[in-house]
């Protein structure tokens, strides 16, 4: 069995690993790589594979960075099943025709202002991409297996729940006597809306992230700093603008924000939600109610509790608001998306507070904020920034490294024979190779980018 790291390695988005055996070629997830420009421009590259020859894709989540290269993958004449968990399903029917429409504006912007080498400039793909790719979908429960290839050459999966995302789970590949779990981004035990990952199975190679493997989440009560920003923004007569991601941070905000109202941690300032993607993110975390911590009264509070921004028109209007609100919108790098408007507005105000929710990639925007910069770029013009920028960092839905020791241990699992240490900057990969040596005795290696291991 040959197994090629084709993203994700010595970097944390790109998520892409082949597995061949035989004649059944397998992509364990199929992500775009964001962030620098230097990983951006690797979407363009011709595939290092013919796409048709690619028997199935299976993707652990449905974040961008593990899924959005499918579009990429069809429009390149992938013909085969992308098999993902129900809630999978329905977050990349959401996010794929999104990814879409922010290539194509993308494209429009660089075509309008010549910002491109290449004329004219074309999307990495389009919306048509995304509905041709989304028929691919194939969902599968957790904990039933499916099968890709036959005869000597097939591959058995099964999904597990690994507690990151709505219908994230880590992947058990059974292929030639050999067992292999790829962990996917593997959550943490005291999320506020998913549940804990489960144990890990018993197997002989093990592929396991590091976005966190050289930093600790850090101890402060979330709720309790967020009630602190706003309370103080509101006092200060200023808005709140959280850049958000659509997809579980919107929710788990909105849950924390609609908890401190009632507590009347807060004061009972408006709250909008000012992202399609977001709202119908919310639809979904409602549908699949059970897959998650958030009882029915708490999702009918967040539901009730926030003015849902419809059309661009009713987002515009936003900027006529006085007085203190809170603002959601996403992207929430601040990369794209309706937030920009938002940030352009009010970073120029020292009375606002731009509140960041979770990971920045470096080269991101929300990156640059953060690390204090006094301009911010943000369609072609510079904007000042005097707001009050701040984070919290406790939201993370990725276990940090001694979360993710803790759950190895607690999973009693024998040595894998071979663990390899994916998915974070080069820095957190090692310092996790060396955590699992101290924590489990375990002995791991970084595979670098474009590396092809055998496995026998
Ligand atoms: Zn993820």
């Amino acid at each position: 069995m040959k197994i090629t790291f084709l993203g994700a390695a010595g970097c944390v988005t790109g998520s892409k690993t082949l597995l061949q055996f035989g004649k059944t070629k397998l992509l364990i997830d199929c992500g775009l790589f964001q962030g620098f420009k230097h990983l951006r421009e690797l979407n363009w590259a011709p595939p290092e594979f013919a796409p048709r020859s690619l028997s199935a894709v299976v993707l652990t989540h449905a974040h961008i960075d593990h899924s959005g290269y499918v579009p990429v993958m069809t429009s390149r004449g992938f013909k085969g099943d992308v098999y993902c968990t129900p809630g999978t399903e329905a977050l990349c029917r959401i996010l794929w025709p999104d990814a879409a429409h922010l290539q194509e504006e993308d494209a429009r912007y660089a075509n309008a202002k010549g910002t491109s080498r290449h004329a004219p400039a074309l999307p990495l793909f389009d919306a048509r991409d995304a509905q041709k790719a989304l028929t691919r979908l194939r969902d599968v429960a957790p904990g039933k297996s499916f099968v890709v290839g036959s005869g000597l050459d097939k591959v058995t999966c099964t999904f597990i729940p690994n507690g990151h995302l709505l219908g994230s789970a880590m992947v058990l590949v059974e292929a030639g006597g050999a067992r292999l779990v790829f962990s996917g981004d593997v959550g943490r035990p005291g999320d506020l809306m998913m549940r804990g990952p489960e144990k890990l199975p018993e197997c002989d190679y093990l592929f396991l992230e590091s976005t966190y493997g050289n930093r600790l989440h850090s101890n402060t009560d979330v709720a309790e700093e967020l009630a602190m920003v706003i309370s103080e923004t509101a006092l200060a007569k200023g808005a709140v603008l959280m850049p958000t991601f659509a997809v579980g941070r919107a929710q788990a905000l909105l849950h924390l924000i609609m908890e401190l109202k009632a507590q009347h941690q807060i004061p009972d300032i408006p709250v909008f939600l000012d992202s399609p993607m977001a709202r119908e993110a919310t639809e979904a975390y409602v549908k699949f109610s059970r897959e998650h911590r958030l009882t029915k009264a708490q999702l009918r509070a967040i539901t009730e509790g926030t003015h849902i921004i419809g059309n661009q028109a009713e987002s515009m209007n936003l900027a006529k608001l006085r007085g203190p609100h809170i603002i959601l919108s996403a992207s929430g790098m601040a990369t794209g998306g309706r937030v920009l408007h938002h940030l352009a507005r009010m970073a120029p105000n020292a009375k606002n507070t731009i509140l960041f929710a979770g990971y920045q990639a470096g080269g991101t925007r929300g990156a640059k904020l953060l690390a204090g910069e006094a301009w911010v770029r943000i369609h072609g013009e510079d904007v000042p920034v005097k707001a009050r920028v701040e984070q919290i960092d406790g939201l993370s839905s990725h276990a940090d490294w001694q979360e993710m020791c803790a759950w190895l241990k607690a999973s009693k699992v024998s040595a894998p024979q071979q663990v390899f240490v994916n998915h974070g900057d080069p820095e957190a990969a090692d310092a996790m190779r060396l955590h699992l040596k101290d924590t489990l005795g375990w002995d791991a290696s970084v595979p670098m980018m474009g590396q092809r291991i055998d496995i026998s």
